[in-house]
């Protein structure tokens, strides 16, 4: 058995790990690669293997750095079947084909502009994938219950656990028949906190040979989310006391949801005044529709609210922008009020023209409520960069900006160390994956001091043969 880390190794992004048994190739993920641009998008071009002999995808969740090269994996050959629960399956069919819109639209933009600074001579570049190529990975899903086994190829068998991180997300557990000797695989995917708001909690699993594991937050601890709706409320009625614009990049998926959850809550509570919120994503919306099929992942409060207040996700100062023109039409108006868009890392989306028109006014203000991956836009607005591009463009940030990690859809230290342990017995082998090497690194040291189990940090494309 040999395991390769072609992403998501010592960084946080492109999460694809192959794993090759019994002359198979399975491959853990197939995410987008963020950050660099020139860089990103040269591994998101060429894959380090040849997608023709992958014989099957497992996909932990629907997130775009786990399932965003999906369509490139597709359009250079592979033929198999990718493997997700119920719920993955429906997002990825909004995610996957609203990623191939992103990729077409920036391109179109990008080319625009170089058209008009270079007129005949400039260079033309090709989108990475298209809605089409989307829509074709999409015929190769099949999507699974959690709990239920299921065969991947001949001699594996696959399981999918709560990981308690978005709705879908699945801790990969493999059985491999290994010539004989039964041999065990846990892949986390991401893992979730505890008591997050709609989704279950993580669960645990019995203790494999090899476990590969996230480390996105291993070396730091969230400020207690039982503060969250008191600090967020805070940012809220500040803004908006100023008149200011409030622009809360997220990931289209999950994150939105909650966030909309959250302000729904508070405002059914009287915590934040009336101010108009946009959730400015078709994609955002067709999510939430999702999120409506899917019951069967939701945790108890969740349930408890629906059958109490009616719908979680909708309240009179909550509009959902479907149209280009109504996206447009904010930029012209005047504050306050607060703009939910995507991409959660500021790299792509809507949420980039929303910037431009803000960014450099001290009276609005930017959220930031995920992980920022090292050179993306976000990253830099959140170092506290004095001037960013966007689309190529300088503008100073002028804006205030503000972060709520508390709001993470990731285990912190202490949680990811919780769920480790309280994962029965000592895996052989354990490789921490997507984490910046620093948080990878940390976590790495204190599971040393904890656990007799191997503890690797894999470099990029690093194999390992167990
Ligand atoms: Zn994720």
């Amino acid at each position: 058995m040999k395991i390769t880390f072609h992403g998501a190794a010592r960084t946080v992004t492109g999460s694809r790990h192959l794993l090759e048994v019994n002359g198979k190739k399975i491959l853990l993920d197939c995410g987008l690669v963020q950050g660099r641009r020139s860089e990103a998008d040269a591994r998101n071009r060429k894959f380090p293997f040849d997608p023709a002999e992958i014989d099957a995808v497992v996909l932990s969740h629907a997130h775009i750095d786990h399932s965003g090269a999906l369509p490139a994996l597709v359009r250079r050959g592979f033929k198999g079947t990718i493997f997700s629960t119920l719920a993955t399956a429906d997002l990825a069919n909004h995610m996957l084909r609203d990623s191939g819109f992103i990729q077409e639209k920036d391109v179109e933009f990008i080319n625009k502009r170089n058209k008009k600074r270079h007129g005949r001579n400039a260079e033309i570049i090709e989108p990475l994938y298209t809605v089409e190529d989307a829509e074709e990975a999409l015929e190769h899903f099949s999507g699974m219950r959690y709990r239920i086994p299921f065969p991947v190829v001949p001699g594996v068998e696959c399981t999918f656990v709560d990981a308690g991180h978005m709705l879908g997300s699945a801790i990969v557990s493999l059985r491999i028949d290994d010539r004989g000797s039964e041999r065990s695989v846990v892949f986390s995917g991401d893992i979730g906190r505890p008591h997050m708001p709609i989704i279950r909690d993580p669960k645990h699993t019995a203790t494999p040979d090899v476990l590969i594991m996230e480390s996105t937050y291993g070396g730091r601890d969230h400020v207690p989310n039982d503060q969250a709706e008191d600090h967020l409320a805070a940012i809220m009625n500040k803004i908006c006391g100023r008149r200011g614009k409030l622009i809360i990049p997220a990931f289209s998926v999950g994150r939105t949801q909650e966030i909309v959850y959250k302000l729904t809550q508070l405002r059914r509570a009287g915590k934040i005044s009336s101010c108009p919120i946009f959730v400015d994503s078709p994609l955002a919306v067709k999510a939430t529709d999702v999120f409506d099929r899917h019951p069967e992942c939701y945790d108890a409060e969740i349930r408890k609210i629906m059958r109490e207040q009616g719908d979680p996700f909708g309240m009179e100062d909550i509009t959902y922008i479907k149209s280009v023109e109504e996206s447009k039409a904010l930029n012209d108006r005047k504050g306050p009020f607060t703009v939910i868009s995507a991409s959660g890392m500021m790299e792509g989306g809507r949420v980039l023209h929303h910037l431009r028109n803000s960014i450099s006014n001290p009276e609005n203000a930017i959220l930031i409520v995920g992980y920022q991956a090292e050179h993306t836009l976000g990253r830099k607005i959140l170092r506290g960069d004095e001037e960013v591009s966007i689309y190529g463009e300088p503008f100073p940030v002028r804006a205030e900006v503000f972060v709520m990690n508390e709001l993470s859809a990731h285990a912190d230290r202490g949680e990811l160390m919780d769920w480790y342990e309280k994962n029965e017995g000592t895996p052989q082998q354990v490789f921490l994956v997507h984490g910046d090497e620093d948080q990878s690194t940390a976590l790495a040291a204190t599971m040393e001091a904890k656990t007799s189990a191997k503890i690797e940090v894999p470099h990029l494309d690093q194999s390992f043969t167990l």
